[in-house]
């Protein structure tokens, strides 16, 4: 079942919190000179228009990226701003970059990307996006079937990001046995798993699963718009980083209180910053 397009929500407060712990991990990469790899098992479209039918329809990126445009952010979120304000030269908001375009706005030369997407409409967008750039390599694949088979990366460095629809609840499942099968070929890369909050146990099973599974270091960064309730939606979301830059938990308990007052939608509105499993 492929029914899900990123499209309905490009720029919402999920994917500005999952874009910019994206660009801190890669902006951590570049600290040093030696090549990386960026690997997206679930790439999406690419690019998205916010003003054209499908986030129209649900309006998602104004309560997202809509209530930091224009404002004066934090240096912390300039690298991921600034690869949103480079799609919008004239200062207006209409288009937004999906995961694969914000890293490519943040990699350098030396580094490539790796990307997987398998729905029918939104492949050969993307392929088209990056269509003879020799820095990235597009696959119409399974996400997790090609991680496997791609990992570990020659470069020994980089990371992952591992970004499911979850429309099937087997989707939970399947997360945890690939970043398994991921970890198991290459311990030392950086992986980061988005979720969404809807149902806690989803979350809770994720993290059970994860804590037993011998990896280490793993932190869990949440940011809550409203308060957990199934019959709402999506509520809040999440990222959780295996192997997260040795910065991250600190810009992120400088960004949190931030992004919770920016994108809060109820009193009730929070974060979470904590370590799943230590050192
Ligand atoms: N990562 C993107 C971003 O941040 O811009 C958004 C990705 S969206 C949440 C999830 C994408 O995964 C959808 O475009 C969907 O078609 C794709 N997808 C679903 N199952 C997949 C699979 N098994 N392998 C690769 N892509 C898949």
């Amino acid at each position: 079942m492929l029914s899900y397009r990123h499209s309905y929500h490009a720029g919402n407060h999920a994917d500005v919190l999952k874009h910019c712990v994206q660009s801190l991990i890669l902006e951590a990469l570049k600290g040093k000179d030696k090549a990386f790899v960026y690997h997206d098992t679930h790439s999406g479209a690419g690019r998205y228009d916010l003003k054209d039918d499908h986030a129209e329809k649900t309006g998602e990126y104004v309560d997202g990226i809509g209530r930091l445009w224009g404002e004066d952010c934090p240096q912390l979120l300039h690298p991921y701003l600034r690869a949103v304000k480079a799609l919008n030269p004239n200062g207006n908001l209409r288009y937004y970059p999906g995961s694969p375009l914000l890293a490519s706005a943040l990699i350098r030369p030396q580094d490539r990307m790796m990307l997987t997407e398998l729905h029918p409409s939104d492949y050969p967008r993307l392929a088209q996006e990056f269509e003879g750039d020799r820095q990235v390599r597009i696959a119409r694949e399974d996400g997790y079937q090609c991680l496997k088979a791609n990992l570990p990366p020659k470069e020994r460095r980089g990371m992952v990001l591992i970004d499911p629809p979850y429309e099937l609840k087997d989707e939970y499942r399947d997360l945890v046995a690939g970043v398994q099968e991921g970890a198991k070929r290459w311990a030392t890369g950086t992986y980061a798993l988005w979720y969404p909050v809807v149902f806690r146990q989803d979350i809770e099973f994720v993290e059970r699963r994860l804590k037993a599974s011998g990896i280490r270091k793993i932190l869990k960064i949440e940011l809550r718009v409203k308060q957990d309730n199934v019959e709402r939606g999506m509520t809040g979301s999440g990222m959780i980083v295996i192997n997260p830059p040795w910065k991250l938990e600190q810009q992120m308990a400088e960004l949190l209180p931030y992004l919770t007052e920016k994108l809060g939608q109820s009193p009730q509105a929070g974060f979470t910053l904590e370590w799943l499993v230590g050192e």
